[in-house]
């Protein structure tokens, strides 16, 4: 099967292609050279972080952040079971037992009202994900985190330019993580990620771990004069190729955003009319809460209407795709983790979730064509 439209193609701005070449001609191409240093400085201006490092992956982002927060085997960490593997794996590789709460239906967010109980003498963190970059209930959350001396580390994967009450989504924990893979909205070259460092207690541990337990980090910058063995650690460093695809994008932030929400909004105004007339719902984004329309979602009556929709789109040759089989219902998942309390909507909201295509680039005609599509199957 062949798609005239696809689901997504990665982010390209144009200017990519000249700052791989300098990268390359620079014969300088491993990590934090010319390019890793600019995004990273990038980064620390624009979130106001004190620290933003950038790592091979959101994967790699995550598992730092276990590191850092001092994960043990046996501890509890809080999070929503819809959500990609990432989120919970980070921390089962440090021993952690992962215990699920309920989503909300509106946003697919974890539901703040239900991470309290959740809470045991064993819990060490609460990890928010801001699905399709609509943020979660930081205010409630942070309030939780604070009450009970816990840490927050949100993944903020799918959340670059997003923002809750004013404020980056990936700065308010005391840790965040950002992506970009290819089928984010920012993509260095296919895969990447960046760890946000907003708790500054956090921040030399941070390098150290990155350069293989090394103090390599302060070592160019000329603070101490040779660098050796210091602590545990791992390479969490990406190569300035990839650095250099990023430097590209970030020159065009504004651009790439302004464009995906414009397409977003017309998918919104489009399908509001099957929403009032109750055939579908579509996203919320509370009040608070700037996106970034990393995607656009619709959600049909249940399981089998989402598969017709599906096939129904296909023969149009346009891909549409789901995601996410609940973490607590997969293999293991049920080795790694028990779900608090009752799965009233994660499973059911999960089932009945279909993202369109969307990414920068996509033309007019191609978004009305995927919304007469939808419209045809709906029959009007
Ligand atoms: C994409 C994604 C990740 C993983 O990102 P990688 O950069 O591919 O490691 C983690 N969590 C969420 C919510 C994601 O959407």
């Amino acid at each position: 099967m062949t798609y005239s439209i696809p689901f997504n193609k990665p982010p390209y701005t144009g200017n990519e292609e000249q700052y791989l070449l300098n990268a390359v001609r620079s014969e300088k191409i491993s990590g934090d050279g010319f390019y890793g240093r600019k995004c990273q400085a990038w980064f620390e201006k624009f979130l106001g972080c004190p620290k933003a490092l950038l790592t091979p992956s959101c994967t790699h982002a995550l598992e730092m952040a276990a590191f850092l927060i001092g994960i043990q085997p046996g501890d509890e960490v809080i999070m929503p079971s819809y959500t990609f593997v990432s989120t919970a794996n980070a921390f089962v590789l440090r021993g952690a037992k992962i215990v699920f709460v309920d989503i909300r239906p509106d946003t697919m967010n974890i539901d703040e009202s239900l991470v309290e109980q959740a809470i045991t003498s064993k819990t060490r963190a609460i990890v928010p994900v801001h699905y399709a970059g609509v943020g979660c209930d930081m205010d409630a959350i942070m309030d939780i985190a604070d009450r009970y001396g816990l840490f927050v580390v949100e993944d903020a994967a799918q959340a670059m330019m997003s923002r809750y009450k004013n404020r980056h989504l990936g700065t308010i924990g005391h840790i965040g993580a950002y992506s970009f893979h290819e089928t984010k909205n920012y993509t260095s070259g296919g895969e990447g990620g960046l760890l946000i460092i907003n708790d500054k207690q956090f921040s030399e541990r941070a390098e150290i771990i990155r350069e293989k337990g090394t103090n390599r980090s302060q070592f160019f910058r000329g603070m101490v004069d040779k660098y050796s063995w210091v602590d545990i650690g791992s390479s969490y460093l990406p190569s300035e190729l990839q650095a250099a695809y990023l430097w590209g994008q970030l020159e065009k932030a504004e651009e790439i955003n302004t464009s995906r929400l414009q397409i977003w909004q017309r998918y919104y105004e489009a399908f509001n009319y099957l929403e009032d007339r109750k055939l579908l719902a579509l996203p919320n984004i509370p009040q608070g809460c700037v996106h970034n329309a990393h995607m656009f979602y619709l959600k049909t009556k249940d399981l089998s209407e989402r598969n017709a929709l599906i096939e129904h789109l296909k023969k149009d040759k346009i891909m549409a795709v789901f995601h996410y089989i609940p973490l607590h219902s997969a293999a293991a998942g049920k080795k790694f983790s028990r779900f608090n309390g009752v799965d009233k909507y994660t499973t059911l909201e999960s089932e009945r979730l279909l993202r369109l295509p969307m990414y920068f680039g996509m033309t007019e005609g191609e978004v009305g064509r995927v919304i007469t599509s939808v419209n045809a199957f709906y029959e009007i």
